[in-house]
């Protein structure tokens, strides 16, 4: 199987030898290393197809404690906590909110749900290195620089056609194809399943600053959001690293950049400019970093499984970044997929919907609710409320430290409900 993999005939044609795998993973993401490691355990072949080599840049880089249970699960909590020094991994206690002259600081260690309450805030790059070679030191292998061109079913098996460095293709058969793709979104594009998202297209705009805040200014334990004063739908993300240095981006519907530069990172001052909360916080910042920008990421799709395949973390559905609950959600799907995929392929019969898409989406949907209500400003309204019942503070805090499946937590079983009386409450405060 190694010579089929290494085969660089010199024509794309593929190969008439086929290797063959139990699953293969595309992408070795959070989603991708989370399950390839989980399944590994269980003794299955695990094969991740890789198209870039690690390290590599990715956006995402706040982490919520909820994310740390699943890493926990998958024997890879050690891994990261070992490189925490050498990455500058951030520790991260919570989230701190401000409106002009309001603030609002969660910390989830006074959270409702049981779990962990800390977590980190990671340059992606060091960090998803960690979690693959992780992966790869349990026994998953990882072949880099891959990628899935096509897939072709046959019943639940599939054959996978994969294309090396050269652009010679070879293929595999499969029993399972679990796509971890993220904003590859292989097989929905394949496959044809790609369904708009409900959002508006949003944009971000951000860059990594040697922030050279002041201690004390700044509390560098909990990722900073900023609503712009003059647009409650305009806000900032300042999340520090442990060596004096910060993502830093804005959020707004795409057509809000049109007044700005066609500079990158020209605009990103000057939207900062008109901000002065933030701009007097970052005012001795280094900006030693290109502004880069990412839009239309919200998506979602038909169905988040087949016979033979099932969508992980962004491949499935992206909502947005504000309460960063990517990578969260990622591992989530990694963690019900592996149990019900072992199950199937231990011989039982397997309710995808029910075992796998229905508890997914659940814990998305919370999100979803809030989300909304950021958009809107009922959210806002209840964070930035003077008054505030330590109760109802424990159960959200609860939702932003990304325990968004405990359904023990009134504000995840009846999300929308709770926002609109508690929203309602608020404004009449
Ligand atoms: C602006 C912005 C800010 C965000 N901030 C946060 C945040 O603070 N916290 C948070 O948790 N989330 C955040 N997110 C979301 C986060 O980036 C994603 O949810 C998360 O990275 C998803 O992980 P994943 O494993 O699904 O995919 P990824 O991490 O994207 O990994 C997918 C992998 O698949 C590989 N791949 C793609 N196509 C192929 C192919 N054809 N063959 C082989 N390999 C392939 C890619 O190279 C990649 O390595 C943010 C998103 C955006 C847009």
């Amino acid at each position: 199987m190694e010579d089929i993999l290494t085969d660089n005939t010199a024509d794309n044609t593929v190969n008439n030898s086929t290797a063959t795998e139990d699953i293969v993973i595309i992408g070795a993401g959070p989603a991708g290393a989370v399950v390839a490691t989980l399944l590994n355990a269980k003794g299955y072949r695990v094969r991740i197809l890789e198209r870039q080599h690690f390290p590599r840049f990715s956006i995402g880089e706040s982490l919520l404690p909820q994310c740390m249970e699943f890493l926990a699960e998958a024997n890879m909590l050690d891994a990261v906590e070992q490189h925490v020094q050498e990455h500058h991994f951030q520790y991260k206690n919570g989230a701190a909110f401000v409106r002009g002259d309001s603030q609002s600081a969660f910390d989830f260690r006074q959270k409702f749900s049981e779990g962990r309450g800390t977590t980190y805030q990671v340059q992606r790059a060091p960090f998803d290195n960690v979690l693959a070679r992780e992966a790869e030191r349990q026994g998953v292998e990882i072949t880099w620089g891959h990628t899935l061109v096509n897939i072709e079913f046959d019943g639940s098996d599939s054959t996978l056609t994969v294309a090396d460095e050269n652009q010679n293709n070879y293929t595999i058969k499969t029993r399972f194809v679990l796509d971890a793709s993220g904003f590859g979104r292989v097989l929905p594009r394949l496959l044809e399943l790609d369904r708009p998202s409900d959002f508006p297209a949003r944009t971000s705009l951000f860059t990594h600053v040697e922030d050279n805040i002041p201690e004390g200014d700044f509390d560098r334990e909990k990722i900073l959001i900023t609503v712009h004063h003059q647009h409650k739908d305009v806000w900032f993300w300042l999340i520090p690293f442990a060596h004096g240095r910060c993502s830093f981006g804005v959020v707004a519907r795409s057509d809000f950049f049109d007044q700005f530069s066609d500079d990158l990172d020209e605009r990103l001052a000057q939207i900062l400019d008109s901000e002065p909360t933030l701009k007097k916080l970052l005012s001795n910042a280094n900006f030693d970093t290109p502004a880069r920008e990412i839009s239309g990421y919200a998506s979602n799709v038909s169905q988040l499984w087949g016979p033979g395949f099932a969508l992980l973390g962004n491949a499935g559905e992206f909502l947005d970044p504000v309460f960063s609950s990517g990578v969260t959600i990622a591992m989530k799907s990694a963690s019900l997929a592996a149990s019900a995929l072992d199950r199937q392929l231990q011989g039982e019969e397997v309710d995808w919907e029910a075992e796998y898409a229905t508890p997914l989406r659940a814990g998305v949907d919370t999100f979803r609710a809030f989300v909304e209500a950021w958009y809107d400003g009922r959210f806002q309204d209840i964070i930035f409320a003077p008054k505030q019942s330590s109760e109802v503070r424990a159960m959200i805090s609860s939702i932003l430290a990304g325990y968004a499946w405990d359904t023990n937590n009134p504000y995840v079983k009846d999300s929308e409900h709770r926002i609109n009386v508690l929203a309602e409450l608020c404004q009449l405060a």
